[in-house]
């Protein structure tokens, strides 16, 4: 399989070269030259299998033969087998016909280690395969870190740097990044915001001669196409399992970057019967925005209780623009480009097109507490903020009573103590993987908000 950039100007990739790529040379992203499509009867043929064996159907012909198939069905094996519930994706019921899908069962209890385990495998193979070694760098502000350093810490190949704001993300989030020991593991606690992380990080991959040409970049945000794959397959893990693909679905999916509700979009475009998805926003609105009015302009960001979901652009949304322009990769081009400065409206007709399967919501902290709250009070279950944001959405915006709502459940609660404490609830206890974390040593550098301190840090560690 190939894969094309949004842009139209960067070279074509295969599936090796696609995973350790960030940005296409254009400034765009990696998306499939075309994508696989399946008949019910073959969806329903996957009926019952086990999620790592549904993974290796849906996932083989977008590694298209870069891994032999026995290894790739072991990988997938290993993959899934690390995470603490058998079903690897449960659903729990919370309304008639409605779903949350529980995407935190991974080991950083965040759905981004369906993404970053198999990611960190697929790495490991390819660079052992290739004698490369490679440098991952990376800003979160609390879910990706710890997913990643999860993924990659066996990953001999690779040296990882994950850049933190510090003293601005949760205890729970920085000791799920600090204490797992590794040489090959680094946290730079910077003295500045996500946004200088990500700056820096955005700087480095523009100009990695500080890497002397001996080492490149691979991302591990959802810019990463590898990512995305990974997510497509629970959306029909979670439809075979509710009676699809002879019943259409719809899906909730609380939404920062785009990337997990782009997962659920291509696996309709790859035949699942899916009746609606919904763009769940917190106060970072920008996606319900574009989606309602049809204005797409960035505002200052906002700090909420769902901090997964704070952003000021979403990055993948670029892909399914991509999409609603007929993958004409110079209308894009103008289109981002102009993006960056200015209030943008898209052809009304093309936001038609989206409208058809999206609808979106956006959700402020008071109510994001409330609803916490209210599915509390009406069932016993927690959601994390989240979540929370994905449930009320679905409550809001369903267009159909008969299709069963899926929200995808995006972490586990305990992650997020100050919305669940403002809900007037006990946060619950860790589970059990964890219950020494607040015992166990951190390791991790202050950094000053210097990109070229930063860089020389990364300097020194990979050559030493
Ligand atoms: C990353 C994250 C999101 C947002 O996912 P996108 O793919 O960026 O839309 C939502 N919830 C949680 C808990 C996350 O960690």
């Amino acid at each position: 399989m190939k894969y094309i950039s949004t842009r139209g100007e960067a070279p074509s990739l295969n599936f090796e070269d696609v995973l350790l790529t960030g940005l296409a040379s254009d400034g765009g992203l990696y998306v499939p030259e075309t994508l696989p499509e399946y008949s019910l009867d073959e969806i329903r043929s996957w009926r019952g299998l086990p999620y790592h064996e549904l993974a290796f159907r849906i996932l083989k012909p977008f590694v298209d033969g870069a891994i032999p198939d026995d290894e790739f069905a072991t990988m997938l094996k290993d993959t899934y087998g690390v995470f603490g519930h058998k079903a690897v994706a449960p659903l729990a019921q919370i309304d008639h016909n409605e779903f949350v899908l529980e995407l935190f069962q991974g080991p950083t209890l965040a759905f981004k280690d369906f993404a970053l385990q198999l990611l960190g495998r697929l790495l490991d193979h390819v660079l052992e395969k290739r004698g490369e070694r490679v440098v991952i760098m990376g800003a979160t502000s609390g879910d990706t870190g710890s997913a990643a350093i999860e993924g990659c810490k066996r990953c001999k190949n690779i040296d990882i740097f994950i850049l933190h704001p510090h003293n601005r993300v949760s205890e729970v989030q920085r000791r799920q990044m600090t204490t797992i020991a590794g040489d090959n593991i680094h946290n730079l606690a910077i003295d500045g915001n996500f946004d200088d992380c990500q700056s820096m990080v955005k700087a480095s991959f523009g100009d990695q001669s500080f890497l002397r040409g001996e080492r490149r970049l691979v991302a591990v945000n959802s810019i990463n196409w590898a990512r995305i794959m990974a997510q497509i397959v629970y959306y029909f893990y979670a439809s075979l399992n509710l009676g699809g693909p002879d019943r259409e679905m719809a899906f909730s999916v609380p939404t920062g970057n785009f990337g997990d509700i782009f997962a659920g979009y291509l696996a309709r475009k790859m035949g699942l019967p899916i009746g609606q998805l919904i763009v769940a926003t917190n106060q970072n609105d920008i996606l319900h925005r574009v989606m309602s009015n049809n204005v797409y302009e960035k505002h200052p960001l906002a700090h909420t209780l769902s901090p997964s979901m704070d952003i000021v652009v979403s990055s993948n949304f670029e892909r399914l623009l991509f999409d609603l322009y007929d993958r004409d990769g110079a209308v894009l081009n103008d289109l981002m480009r102009r993006l960056n400065t200015d209030a943008v409206t898209l052809d009304e007709a093309r936001l038609a097109k989206a409208r058809d399967v999206f609808d979106s919501y956006a959700v402020n902290d008071d109510v994001t507490v409330e609803t916490i709250r209210t599915v509390f009070d009406e069932t016993g279950y927690l959601l994390d903020p989240h979540t929370a944001i994905g449930v009320k959405a679905a409550r809001e915006t369903r267009r159909s009573a008969i299709n069963p709502m899926i929200t995808l459940g995006t972490a586990h609660p305990v992650k997020f103590a100050p919305a669940v404490e403002r809900a007037g609830l006990k946060t619950p206890e860790l589970p059990h993987h964890l219950t020494d974390l607040m015992e166990r040593e951190e390791r991790y550098t202050v950094l000053p908000n210097e990109l070229q301190r930063v860089q020389a840090y990364v300097t020194d560690a990979v050559f030493g």
